[in-house]
């Protein structure tokens, strides 16, 4: 074996390590293509006995034919291999035409995965045909492929696992975060009550109104958080329908800042708004999207001044919502728009981690886009982006 030779089995042989199978399998089929001329190769993977294989990966390596065309015709002797568990070669019996493309030379590889059957099937357009010195090599290749897809495979199997973990822990928090936050606005309720209806006891007419404040406050919270269940299971669901209406952005967002000011002075809010021609919206739920937002950033990042504004691009409108409070660290980034997430370690604050995931499915429902963008000390941005009219985006 001369050096290149052997370098090259060297390469072919190295684990295939990349997280993108499909990535992993093109450089191998690009680096195979330099000792072994096909024009096209399909994989195929059958689930169980009886039922037909699919097409999982198919490449066209030149003359220009599409690959789903390529893949159907390998069908049936990927069949042929997958029943058979053998190498397979189909030959064209004789010239039939001038068109290469209409006479095919085929070999099929068997694929042994653990719980599944395969088949790698290599194609030459009117030759030549494969020759037996090829075979190893064609076998080293169907048995990496079989080892990608067995490491796909697990991956997913892990993913999944992982994902299953991920929601009984969202659920476990969830029933934790819900009992307390039921349980501390009751426990208020029925405190003061109890006091307030004291027969050994007579409360002054300020201390009768400070208990009773206290208890129309709790019984606000208690009214949101339940507001918030059903909006996130309707959301969820699918239930809630939306309302289009034209809609000024300016306009509903300098309202809006209007109320917080009314309810939190000394809060410093900045506005930056274009004036925007209407969209078509739903005004009452996408000012509870901009509500949940201050929320948390009043939440979140206490003292901070709040920066929104407003740009056109296109056909989108872009809300930005920007505080300069903590941020919040990457790790959590991936799940903050998942139902009941909460950064853990803040629980002196109250929520229900259900806010985001309600703003998230409204501005889908919009067919728009929400993202955030934050680091630890650096402060947290929400980017909203909302289409001109929501039924023409596909
Ligand atoms: P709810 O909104 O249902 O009352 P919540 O505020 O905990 O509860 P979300 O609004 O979904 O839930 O927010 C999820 C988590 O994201 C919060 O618990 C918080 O940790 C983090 N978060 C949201 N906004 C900010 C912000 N502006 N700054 C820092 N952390 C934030
Ligand atoms: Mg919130």
């Amino acid at each position: 074996m001369d050096d290149e030779t052997l370098d090259f089995f060297t390469r072919l042989s190295s684990p295939i390590v990349r997280d993108d199978w499909k990535k992993s399998l093109n450089a191998l089929f690009v680096l195979l293509r330099r000792k072994f001329v096909f024009d096209n190769l399909a994989i195929y993977l059958v689930e169980g006995t009886g039922s037909t294989p699919e097409v999982v990966y198919a490449r066209a390596a030149g003359r220009g034919r599409n690959k789903e065309a390529e893949a159907s015709w390998g069908e049936e002797i990927a069949n042929q291999v997958i029943s058979s568990g053998k190498v397979t070669e189909v030959t064209p019996v004789k010239k039939l035409s001038t068109d290469r493309t209409a006479m095919p030379h085929l070999l099929g590889l068997p694929l042994i995965l653990p719980e599944r059957r395969g088949a790698l099937v290599f194609v030459r357009f009117g030759g030549p045909k494969f020759t037996p010195e090829q075979m190893p090599l064609a076998t080293l290749a169907a048995t990496h492929v079989a080892n990608a897809l067995e490491q796909n495979i697990l991956r997913e199997s892990l993913t999944q696992l992982e994902h299953a973990r991920h929601r009984a822990q969202l659920q476990d928090d969830f029933i934790a975060t819900i009992s307390h936050e039921l349980h501390s606005p009751l426990g208020f309720i029925k405190g003061y009550t109890t006091s307030l209806l004291r027969s050994d006891t007579t409360w002054d007419k300020a201390t009768q109104q400070e208990f009773l404040a206290i208890i129309d406050e709790e019984s606000d919270h208690l009214l949101t958080l339940i507001d918030h269940m059903l909006d996130s299971a309707r959301l969820q669901s699918g239930n809630m329908s939306m309302d289009f209406q034209p809609v000024r952005l300016d306009s509903l967002l300098r309202d809006m800042v209007q109320r917080v000011h009314g309810r939190h002075e000394g809060l410093e809010i900045i506005l930056n708004l274009a004036s925007v021609p209407p969209i078509q919206a739903d005004t009452v739920r996408l000012s509870q999207v901009f509500d949940n937002l201050f929320d948390n950033a009043i939440k979140y990042a206490p003292g901070s001044k709040i920066t929104i504004s407003l740009q056109v691009k296109d056909s989108w409108r872009i809300i930005t919502f920007a505080d300069m409070g903590p941020g919040i660290p990457p790790e959590h980034i991936p799940f903050l728009f998942e139902r009941f997430y909460r950064v853990p370690g803040q629980f002196s604050k109250s929520g229900t981690g259900l806010g985001l995931f309600i703003c998230k499915q409204i501005v889908h429902a919009h067919h728009g886009r929400i993202s955030v963008k934050t680091a630890p000390g650096k402060g947290t941005a929400f980017r909203i982006e909302l289409p001109l009219r929501p039924e023409i985006v596909e």
